[in-house]
């Protein structure tokens, strides 16, 4: 049996890791679950599977009123880190989920990671000391995962990866129309079913620059060997072409619990019923397309501070992070996201070989300069 805590246990990755242990009875134990404000959801997540320890940010004292007594309530840093967890599933959102994935790391655990922005702001730091402690990260985000597949039995003579994007809510619609799509509308995912933030971050294809960083760090790759086309119909998540020309495909139906399943069970494969199964006939044509790079600024800034590296793609993760949440809140048009994010990193002045502390105080900066916007 394996013994799982999971961070950020009430969201979209959250619940569907949830489901893959309830298709699984005696394979996984839940040692600890950790969530943000949605105290109801979490309570029923407990009375289900009896975790040893739990972590809210609500306020503690009216989930432990809904719970059975002598639950402990203790910090997503001590769920992340506690002893009886072999693996620890980081499901959190945005910069949130870096110190209690930093202590998962540093209690070296194996981590399924789904939550990409910590890698954003501090991939170099997180790999460097994932490697130090021995802890293995395990990618969950559909086309790390993709790669990692792929990649599975042959890591040398790598010639390219190839990330596909769907697209996003807003791929037919042109430039112009972009600037009075409301937040509804940009919740619309064609394709996925995900949580506010990457929903809206998949319809600036911001996420797909956020995916390029975090796969350059987890493979190691350099920039170059990394591209993104546009596949509409998101069945492959990513190839991988080898050097002699040939490559390989990642294909499943669009549904997380696939790539979770993976993690979780890896290196195993194992078949669950409840996960849909591809099936060429009934799913058509596979369609590609270039990217248009000029529709999308915000995957723009996302390569360009990842290309630069120092503390650029901190600020970008941390601008991003305010912007979105401005747009869910209808303070900003949606194409002014770029806009906010690309003046809060003209404004930086990077700090080159960055340590931790260094990124927190500039990640603190550029939130104080995103919400100072001049709009
Ligand atoms: P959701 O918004 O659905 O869930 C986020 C989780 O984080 C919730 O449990 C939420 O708690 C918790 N949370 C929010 N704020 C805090 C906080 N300050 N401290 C602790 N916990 C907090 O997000 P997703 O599940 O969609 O995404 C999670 C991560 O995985 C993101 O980084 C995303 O980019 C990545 N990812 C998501 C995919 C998807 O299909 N959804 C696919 C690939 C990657 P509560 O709800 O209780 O407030």
């Amino acid at each position: 049996m394996k013994s799982l805590s999971i961070l950020g246990s009430t969201g979209s990755v959250g619940r569907q890791t949830l489901d893959v242990v309830r298709s699984f009875p005696g394979e996984f134990e839940v040692v600890g679950l950790a969530a943000g404000y949605n105290l109801e959801l979490l309570a029923q997540q407990v009375e289900e599977f009896h975790p040893k320890v739990v972590s809210c940010q609500g306020p503690a004292d009216v989930l432990a009123s809904s719970l059975p007594p002598g639950y402990q309530m203790v910090s997503q840093e001590e769920v992340a880190s506690h002893p009886d967890a072999d693996m620890v599933v980081a499901a959190s959102v945005g910069k949130a989920g870096l110190k209690p994935l930093t202590a998962a790391i540093q209690a070296g655990k194996t981590v399924a990671l789904a939550n990409k922005e910590p890698l954003v702001m501090a991939g170099e730091l997180v790999m460097a000391e994932a490697r130090r402690r021995g802890a293995d990260i395990l990618p969950v985000d559909s086309e790390p995962s993709a790669i990692w597949q792929c990649m599975r039995g042959e890591d040398k003579e790598i010639y390219r990866v190839m990330i596909t994007a769907s697209g996003g809510a807003f791929r037919k619609r042109t430039a112009d129309e972009l600037a009075t799509v409301t937040p509804e509308e940009a919740l619309r995912h064609p394709t996925w079913s995900m949580g506010r933030k990457i929903t809206i971050d998949s319809a600036t294809l911001m996420n797909k620059g956020f995916e390029v960083i975090e796969s350059r760090w987890l493979f190691d790759l350099p920039w170059e060997k990394i591209d993104v086309v546009v596949h509409p119909q998101s069945i492959i998540h990513a190839m991988v072409e080898f050097t002699d020309g040939s490559v390989k495909a990642q294909l499943s139906p669009p549904d997380m619990r696939m790539p979770i399943q993976y993690a979780l069970f890896y290196p195993q494969r194992v078949k669950n019923d409840a996960l849909p199964r591809f099936n060429p006939v009934e799913t058509g044509a596979l369609t590609f397309e270039a990217l248009d790079a000029a529709k999308y600024p915000c995957f723009q800034l996302a390569l360009e501070a990842g290309r630069k590296g120092m503390t650029y793609p901190a600020v970008l993760a941390a601008a991003d992070e305010v912007a979105v949440e401005f747009f869910l809140k209808g303070a900003i048009r949606f194409t002014a996201i770029p806009n906010l994010v690309e003046w809060v990193l003209s404004k930086h002045e990077p700090v080159s070989s960055p340590n931790m502390e260094n990124i927190l105080e500039i990640d603190d900066w550029a939130r104080k300069m995103a919400y100072a916007w001049p709009k």
